[in-house]
Formats: C-alpha cells, sequence, structure tokens
C-alpha cells in the first residue's frame, strides 16, 4: 500500500477516536443520587476494581492508592455490600473480570468476596489481574474451581527496562520473574501474560526475547499491547506525519504477529495456544458493563457511570444509598456509539454484519458507508462471507485506535482524581 495513505490513515485514525473521546466523554458531576435503567433479564457482565498497590509503576495511570492493609480491609467489606445492592437490585452476572490495582493483594479477601459473588450470581467465568509479587502455587490453589484465567502484569524480561520503570526492585530481575511464573504455569485452567512493546529504549531483539521467553513459559495467553503514552498527543500534523513514517510501534507490532504466528489470535492484541473463549480486554467483549468498587465504571444503555474516586465518600455513599456513582456522561450520539461499537468488534477480530445489524438495530453499511469504504480503500479491511474481516494492517489501525481509546480514559481518570480528599 502507499505509504502516505498508509500514514494519513495512522494518523485519521487516532484522530477519529480522539474526535469522539472528546465529543463523547464530558463527564457531568452529580451530587443526588442517579441511578441508571436496566433490564433484569440481561446477564450483564460483572467488573471489580480492586484500587491498591504497594507500589506504583512510573508508567501507569490507573485509579489506584498506596496499600494500606487496615483501608484494603474496610475497602473489601465496603465491595461486599455493594454487591449485595446489585443482588436486592436483581441483576444477575456469569462473567467477572477482577482489575486493579492489585487484586491479589489481599488474598484472604479476595477469596471471601469471589466465594461471595458466587453465592448471590450465576457466575461461571473469572478472569484476574495480579502484578508477579503475588503469584505463589499455595496461594493460587486456593483459587482452583474459581479464577479461570490469571492475568500476571509482567510488562517485559528485560532488566534494563525492569530497572527503569522501578519494576526490577519490585518485582525481581527477569531469571527471578521467568523462576515464580514457571511454578504457576498450570495451577488454573489459564495464565495469561501482559506484555508491554514499544518502550523508548526497547529495541526489535529485545522484544523478540521478551517473546521467547513468554513462549517458553508455555503459558496458555500472551497479551501484547503497546505502551500507553504518545508523544504523539501534542504535536502538530506534519511533525505527527514525519514521527509516524519510521513508527517503532507498527514494526513492533508486524514482529509480535510474526513471532506468535502459531498462536492462535483472540483478538488484535491477544495471542493464545489454544482456542480459550476467555480474552483479555473486559470493554471489547461486552457491549455493557457494570463496575463496582471505587473508580470503577459502568456502561449501560449508551452512558458511562463513574463510581466515586474518594474511598471515604465510597464508603459513605455505599451505606447511604442504592449505589456510589458521582458522575456520568450524556447518552452517545448513535452514529459515535456505532462508531465505538465497530472499533471493538474489529479489534476483537471481525463484524459478522448480520449479527452486528441485529444488536444495533442498524444497517452497519449504510450508516457506516464512509468508514467502510475508507477502510477498503486503505486496504485494512475486507468483506466475506458477511463479515468484516481486518487485514494485518487494519489490525494495526484497531490497536492504535484501541489504545487512543485508552489514553482518552487516563485524561478522564486525571480529571476524576482530582476528586479524592482524603
Ligand atoms: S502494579 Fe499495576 S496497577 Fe499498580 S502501579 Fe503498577 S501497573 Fe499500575
Amino acid at each position: 500500500m502507499n505509504k502516505s495513505i498508509q500514514l494519513l490513515s495512522f494518523f485519521a485514525s487516532s484522530k477519529l477516536i480522539q474526535t469522539s473521546m472528546n465529543e463523547c466523554m464530558k463527564i457531568k458531576y452529580i451530587n443526588k443520587e442517579i441511578s441508571y435503567e436496566f433490564d433484569k433479564n440481561k446477564k450483564y457482565f460483572l467488573y471489580i476494581h480492586i484500587p491498591f498497590c504497594e507500589e506504583f509503576c512510573s508508567f501507569c495511570s490507573f485509579h489506584k492508592f498506596k496499600y494500606n492493609k487496615n483501608d484494603c480491609k474496610r475497602y473489601f467489606k465496603n465491595l461486599r455490600l455493594e454487591l449485595l445492592k446489585m443482588k436486592e437490585k436483581s441483576l444477575d452476572f456469569d462473567t467477572l473480570y477482577i482489575g486493579g490495582g492489585t487484586p491479589l493483594i489481599d488474598e484472604v479477601e479476595l477469596l471471601n468476596t469471589i466465594e461471595y459473588a458466587k453465592t448471590l450470581f450465576n457466575i461461571n467465568e473469572i478472569s484476574c489481574e495480579t502484578t508477579p509479587n503475588h503469584i505463589n502455587a499455595d496461594i493460587l490453589n486456593n483459587f482452583k474451581g474459581l479464577i479461570n484465567r490469571l492475568s500476571i502484569g509482567v510488562q517485559t524480561f528485560d532488566n534494563k527496562i525492569l530497572k527503569s520503570t522501578a519494576r526490577y526492585e519490585k518485582y525481581g530481575s527477569s531469571e527471578q520473574l521467568q523462576e515464580k511464573i514457571s511454578k504457576v504455569v498450570g495451577v488454573l485452567p489459564i495464565t495469561s501474560l501482559d506484555l508491554i512493546f514499544n518502550f523508548p529504549s526497547q529495541t526489535k531483539q529485545m522484544l523478540i526475547t521478551d517473546l521467547n521467553i513468554a513462549k517458553n513459559l508455555n503459558v496458555e495467553q500472551i497479551i501484547t499491547y503497546p505502551l500507553m503514552s504518545s508523544k504523539l498527543k501534542n504535536y502538530p500534523t506534519l511533525k505527527k506525519l514525519k514521527l509516524l513514517k519510521n513508527s517503532k510501534e507498527f514494526n513492533l507490532y508486524s514482529i509480535i504477529k510474526e513471532e506468535l504466528s502459531n498462536y492462535i489470535q483472540n483478538n488484535a492484541w491477544a495471542f493464545s495456544k489454544n482456542n480459550i473463549t476467555l480474552k483479555d480486554e473486559y470493554i471489547a467483549e461486552n457491549n455493557e458493563y457494570i463496575g463496582i468498587g471505587s473508580g470503577a465504571f459502568s456502561h449501560i444503555n449508551k452512558k458511562l457511570f463513574v463510581n466515586a474516586y474518594d474511598l471515604n465518600l465510597y464508603e459513605k455513599l455505599i451505606k447511604k444509598q442504592s449505589n456510589t456513582i458521582i458522575a456520568y456522561t450524556e447518552e452517545f450520539k448513535m452514529k459515535k456509539y456505532l462508531q465505538y461499537q465497530f472499533l471493538v468488534h474489529l479489534f476483537n477480530g471481525y463484524i459478522h454484519i448480520d449479527r452486528f445489524n441485529k444488536l444495533f438495530n442498524t444497517s452497519v453499511e449504510k450508516t457506516l458507508n464512509f468508514e467502510l469504504s475508507m477502510l477498503k480503500l486503505i486496504d485494512a479491511i475486507y468483506i466475506k462471507n458477511r463479515k468484516i474481516i481486518p487485514t494485518s494492517f487494519g489490525q494495526y489501525l484497531s490497536v492504535i485506535m484501541m489504545k487512543e481509546f485508552y489514553m482518552g480514559m487516563d485524561d478522564i481518570r486525571t480529571q476524576l482524581r482530582k476528586t479524592i480528599k482524603s
């Protein structure tokens, strides 16, 4: 494909998401209780946020607090209260994703909370994130039959990068990490490793070494996502295009695809040894989800709702009212909403035209006619058997757009952090 068209499409994709985020994600704060309407017959996806970390990593913008044993225990207690409130609303869930922070930071509380959630709801799939500090076979054995997929945030096995991101002292050297992980592979049905690519000092060879180590550890799934920061964000367009011309990110993404070509691609950045159904991105997997815990987002009826960031306020609200929402967005405009859904479905693998139309009561070929024509023109998608399928280049575009989406969410988190008083 013509290099200039390719560069323009990189630029247009990130611009599209930035514009949509700016238009759709205008947060409105509230000072009285509001709630969302939900369909009692629908099974929503449940997300639980555990916002505690022992130490902070230099590149991370997630909602988190420094770990304190008492605060953390109190928090888990409040979480269970919030779960009960969901039950009282007659909600049910079949899938649970536990993210952080560091969910396994207090494994006894986590175990109690998962067991409690399972008594309330018909949950049959649980994914849980963790840092390398909290993996050992004795602890994980307690979660057998509960957690289906454990996602370990390794990020890299390169000692230099581990040192420069302040992870070497916290989580150990590359060799220590490998030793630890090798002892827990197989304890739970799926062990998944998160690796970041495109660190500023990362070379092609460093990435290949990371991937080879992950493959040799024999984990069921490898997730490779790009560093969620963009030096391009504040540059003028011309400068941006010049920088993209030698996009290291694109080259590294191509290497990942090549190195993991024997794996099954679950979505644009997840690869598994076998055909597993549990994927890594709950946002991409689920149209609507309900978030529990401080700083969690819920996506219902084309709106986003945000739970209290401040831990004291979170506790106060959970005791006083039926939810802990402090802010929300207006209902997304249909066109923007469809563009967003189109992106997440494309990121996820492909779009089944008839199913997409039925799900969103639309005709994607008409409503997104311009977008489809452009994507075809730049060789990012093709249509076969009523499926819109991304090419390799299209997959990379969806990675860029997903990255822009997460970076947009980071900006929103920065705004919301200002509400933390305690
Ligand atoms: S442990 Fe995870 S959530 Fe905590 S600061 Fe590091 S990357 Fe962020």
